[in-house]
């Protein structure tokens, strides 16, 4: 069994490359029988933002993303808390001294004035000089010197004391990573800093010792530690412990504005932030369709074969990810969206409608909640047959799409056919009550709308008014258009046969009443 984690910083903004690992993680986990945790890295308290951690967890469940363990709704679970970074300060310390103890990390007294000139001269060098980098100077301090600045109190930070050579010298390691397959990057070389001034750890200490001790099996992570793996395998050493199988995602790009791939921006990309698809009301099971999309090349396929299963069914592996860069597209979410909607129940839709008009659109509510069974019944037209209507991509299209059902919204939003005169339309009107019988059946109903387009001079198949346009008027399709304006207002929409039975009898004949005059 696999034991994954997903590991945000409370910032604040959640976005959907955390979605995208979420769902790695949770996939290796549960299709193993294994565990999946969710652990705060709040460790850089300048960018804590208030409610971020009930952000995250908030979000990722919409999404479908269940923790086992960890930080979850239900608070702290699982045997190997405290899973907020910010409350294992002691933690650390305890295998910072193990590693003092071993000579391995020494306290570093460089000063901000040094450390900057430090940084120009790399710059300037273009490079990292000197073993151990420049940030070494104190790596043989002894004990007594050590403490003696200490007391003096004088700010440190603790630095790794790397065994690793620069340049041409440094020994080439090898990483197995899970998606990427065998890595071989050149070691460490450099002094890290594991501990902060104010005594915090870094990301590069925290994670080694809390992916140790919370039992993880599979690290799933953004490709940009990539460059510093070097330093986190040195520290898994030097702690002695068993390194995690290290798993890097691609980063999320899109195609830009220039038509060249580049990284989605959080300052150029609304679709970035995991609440653009909330709030516009995609729902999370066609963002999770079209997340395994991007993630496994194979998913379409299967989908393609197994329609009415269960995402959850498709057997994710790591061997079909893309490590080139996942390509994100909108239009292809928004096909995925719709292919997804038909396959969700009206029952389900009417619920996921709701509580996305609660939070996002509440002067809608009262519509959809006024008599359920109307709106399941809105929901639920012309998604049946084999080739099923895909007319919505969101639920705040999905409530536009159908508000015709409601008077309050319904107004007359298209023309009438150029090919039918005002006063023939008025005919067709007059003529389309004088029989209307609410209960005709389906082919009764549109035999009486032939029979009427025949007598006024309309061909019965477009085709053969195509053939002698001399002949006819138009053509039935154009009289049923006159209809479908006066019933819905538009002259594209579902069945009209089908929706004047859900809009009832009264509404039906009112509306064609009030458009006749
Ligand atoms: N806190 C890190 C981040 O937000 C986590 C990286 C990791 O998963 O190890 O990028």
């Amino acid at each position: 069994a696999r034991v994954t984690r997903l590991g945000p910083s409370p910032t604040g903004f959640i976005h959907l490359g955390n979605l995208y690992g979420a769902f790695v993680d949770e996939r290796l986990a549960h299709q193993s029988e294994g565990v999946f945790y969710l652990r705060i890295e709040d460790t850089d308290d300048k960018r804590y933002v208030e409610g971020a951690v009930e952000t995250i967890i908030d979000s990722l469940d919409f999404f479908g993303i269940r923790f086992d363990e960890g930080a979850t709704k239900e608070g702290e679970v699982g045997a190997y808390g405290p899973y907020h970074q910010s409350q294992r300060a002691e933690i650390y310390h305890v295998f910072v001294r193990e590693l003092v103890e071993e000579d391995m990390a020494y306290p570093c007294f460089l000063t901000e004035d040094e450390i900057a000139a430090i940084r120009q001269q790399q710059e300037d060098a273009k490079e990292m000089t000197g073993i151990y980098g420049k940030y070494a100077k104190y790596r043989d301090i002894t004990p007594e010197e050590a403490e003696e600045k200490i007391k003096a109190g004088m700010p440190y930070v603790m630095r790794l004391k790397s065994d690793g050579k620069p340049g041409e010298e440094a020994t080439a390691i090898t990483v197995e990573d899970g998606i990427r397959g065998t890595l071989t990057m050149p070691e460490n070389f450099q002094d890290v800093v594991i501990l902060k001034t104010n005594g915090i750890p870094t990301y590069h200490f925290a994670h080694v010792v809390d992916d140790h001790l919370m039992r993880t099996t599979h690290v799933v992570r953004g490709e940009e530690w990539l460059s510093t793996l070097p330093v986190h395998v040195e520290l898994f050493n030097k702690l002695g412990f068993e390194l995690p199988v290290y798993c890097h995602t691609a980063q999320l790009m899109k195609i830009g504005e220039d038509g060249n791939k580049r990284k989605l921006s959080k300052r150029k990309d609304p679709e970035l932030a995991l609440d653009y698809y909330r709030q516009a009301g995609y729902h999370p099971q066609a963002v999770r369709e079209y997340l395994l999309t991007i993630l496994n090349s194979n998913y379409e396929e299967w989908r393609k074969e197994n329609p009415d299963s269960d995402a959850d069914e498709f057997e994710f592996t790591m061997e079909k990810m893309s490590n080139s860069g996942a390509l994100f597209d909108i239009n292809k979410l928004n096909d995925v969206s719709k292919d997804t909607l038909v396959r969700i129940s009206a029952a389900d839709l009417y619920d996921f409608l709701k509580e996305w008009a609660e939070k996002y659109r509440p002067e809608i509510l009262s519509y959809i909640t006024e008599d359920r069974e109307y709106m399941l019944k809105i929901l639920d037209l012309g998604r049946d047959g084999n080739k099923p209507r895909k007319d919505f991509i969101t639920a705040g299209q999905m409530f536009d799409f159908v508000s015709y059902f409601f008077d309050d919204f319904f107004k007359i939003e298209d023309e009438i056919p150029q090919e039918v005169t005002k006063e023939d339309a008025k005919a067709i009107l007059e003529g389309y009550l004088a029989t209307y019988d609410h209960n005709d059946d389906q082919s009764g109903w549109f035999e009486k709308i032939r029979t009427m387009a025949a007598e006024m001079g309309y061909a019965a198949k477009p085709k053969d008014y195509k053939k002698h346009p001399e002949e006819y008027k138009g053509h039935v399709g154009h009289v049923s258009t006159v209809i479908r304006i006066a019933v819905m207002g538009r002259s594209q929409s579902p069945d009209v046969w089908e929706i004047q039975q859900i809009l009832g009898e009264e509404r039906t004949v009112a509306r064609i009443k009030a458009f006749k005059d």
